[in-house]
């Protein structure tokens, strides 16, 4: 990654994968909170108008900048090749190759070489210009070079990534781009009608992305679109964050919109008093009532199994007993990493090895081929399969392995005639491979329920209800994936 013109402020956003599916309960989200603590009721008629007095705070929270210097629309959505989605082309200064900041601090998902397509997602919830607070995928496409781009990187907000070119055969220098409100689901995209790549749940890009003081508009360039700018230059708000007065804004409350429950967000829209801008504040979830139902103590060497339910709702989970404490030896796993006992397990047991001796590298993603081959290890099956993928050659030396897998059924194509195997495998096709080689092995893995996916997810205590299973699952995940299924398994032995 090139290093833009842009100075960070790290705001110290805590990547924690579980956070891409919804918010955690821990991080209280404070727009603006009175100085007297915790009012309960909402006493309309007395209360002041938070103008003064009260304690302001931000919510550390990015705002959606546009991602150039120039905004200069050359194709908009819904014209030309752009008929049937929401995308935009940017030209820039029309003057060379400008660069292409990242609009938020986001995460690479996917890369294709060829139009050196870019898919990414904000890692934290943004606040866009529609006044909505949530996460942004994009896809953008013809760069010249992506070389120095790798699928898990992550780059922060005004970070230099991507620039115009014409990859791809363009048109002219440009970069287009198409943003969607949501995590990245589903491969990132879709044939639209015209059968060109959109990217899933396409947005306007004016309800997501900021203008601000710095955009330099060119003539007839915006588009068609009407465009909300921040009150403060591009620069600043990189640096700075956007705090509007620099205290906070001042918030007015418009109506709660969604009460939180166990496990999802509520939210609260306000208009800012001072600069008009419509805020939205989370609600964090308020979490189960944790109580405990039944235990299932270690014995020897095997694990223990704890199944907790809530009082509030109907939800029930597990979790491990371990029968040692596994020891941990990779430097990039922090010694509070909830998920630190399940990686040091898996590799106890063999299942899954470091990327290195001294790191595992959590964050990065495994692949559908690499989940498969720990399955067909544990297996013992070693008999030689075909199969019959375009993107599989007879001399791949997986082929024998993902034949294997679609014989019996642990995965199948992806689209069309394709397996992708070195593709990033989604949480719910992980589950669905080893609920399947589950039932292949005659294992058992009850308490948990194996109906389908999103059930063992959160009745295996392995995502929250809130989750997306959509999203690529991560080492850190897979390795937790693992060591339940092994705990469970040997539970029944
Ligand atoms: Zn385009
Ligand atoms: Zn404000
Ligand atoms: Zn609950």
């Amino acid at each position: 990654v090139r290093r833009g013109k842009w100075i960070y402020s790290v705001t110290a956003l805590v990547l924690c994968a579980a956070m891409l599916g919804g918010c955690q309960g821990k991080q209280a989200h404070v727009l603006w909170r009175s100085a007297a603590e915790e009012t309960t009721a909402a006493p309309a008629e007395t209360a002041q108008a938070p103008t003064q007095v009260q304690e302001r705070s931000d919510d550390g929270l990015e705002y959606a900048i546009f991602p150039m210097t120039y905004l200069n629309i050359t194709q908009t959505s819904h014209e030309g090749t752009h008929l049937c989605n929401w995308a935009i082309d940017l030209a820039g200064a029309d003057t060379g190759i400008d660069e292409f900041y990242a609009p938020f601090t986001l995460r690479i998902v996917r890369l294709q070489e060829g139009y050196n397509l870019v898919w990414a997602q904000s890692v934290n919830r943004v606040h866009l210009a529609s006044g909505a607070l949530d996460y942004v995928t994009l896809l953008l496409e013809h760069s010249d070079d992506i070389s120095s781009l790798r699928v898990g990187q992550v780059i922060r907000q005004g970070d230099v990534f991507y620039s115009e070119g014409t990859a791809g055969n363009a048109d002219g220098n440009h970069v287009h781009c198409e943003f969607a409100i949501g995590p990245y689901v589903d491969e990132g995209s879709y044939h639209a009608e015209d059968d060109r790549v959109a990217i899933n749940n396409g947005t306007p890009a004016n309800e997501i992305l900021f203008l601000t003081e710095s955009t330099i508009r060119a003539k007839d360039g915006d588009g068609g679109f009407t465009w909300q700018t921040l009150p403060d230059t591009t620069e600043h708000i990189i640096r700075n964050g956007w705090h509007c007065t620099g205290e906070g804004h001042t918030l007015q409350e418009v109506q709660t919109v969604s009460e939180p429950t166990c496990t999802a967000c509520g939210f609260r829209r306000y208009t800012c008093a001072v600069c008009g801008l419509t805020v939205t504040e989370l609600l964090a979830a308020r979490g189960h009532a944790k109580v405990e139902l039944s235990r299932t103590e270690p014995d020897g060497d095997r694990n223990g199994i704890v199944c907790y339910g809530c009082r509030r709702c109907s939800a029930k989970w597990l979790e491990t007993l371990w029968s040692k404490t596994p020891e941990c030896a990779f430097d990039d796993v922090a010694a509070d990493d909830p998920w630190r006992s399940y990686i040091a397990d898996v590799a106890a047991r063999g299942l899954m090895h470091g990327v290195s001796d001294t790191s595992f590298s959590p964050e990065g993603y495994l692949t559908r081929v690499q989940l498969l081959a720990i399955l067909r290890r544990l297996s013992g099956n070693t008999s030689q399969y075909t199969c019959d993928y375009s993107d599989v050659g007879s001399d791949d030396p997986n082929r024998s392995l993902i034949g294997w897998a679609t014989e019996n059924g642990l995965a199948a194509a992806t689209s069309e005639d394709k397996f992708t195997p070195n593709v990033a495998v989604t949480r719910e096709n992980a589950i669905s491979m080893v609920l399947r080689f589950t039932a292949l092995t005659g294992g058992d893995l009850s308490p948990a329920e194996t109906s389908d996916s999103a059930s063992f997810a959160v009745s295996a205590g392995l995502f929250g209800a809130e989750d997306n299973l959509h999203c690529a699952l991560t080492r850190r995940e897979g390795a937790k994936l693992l060591s339940v299924l092994m705990t469970l398994t040997e539970l029944h032995q």
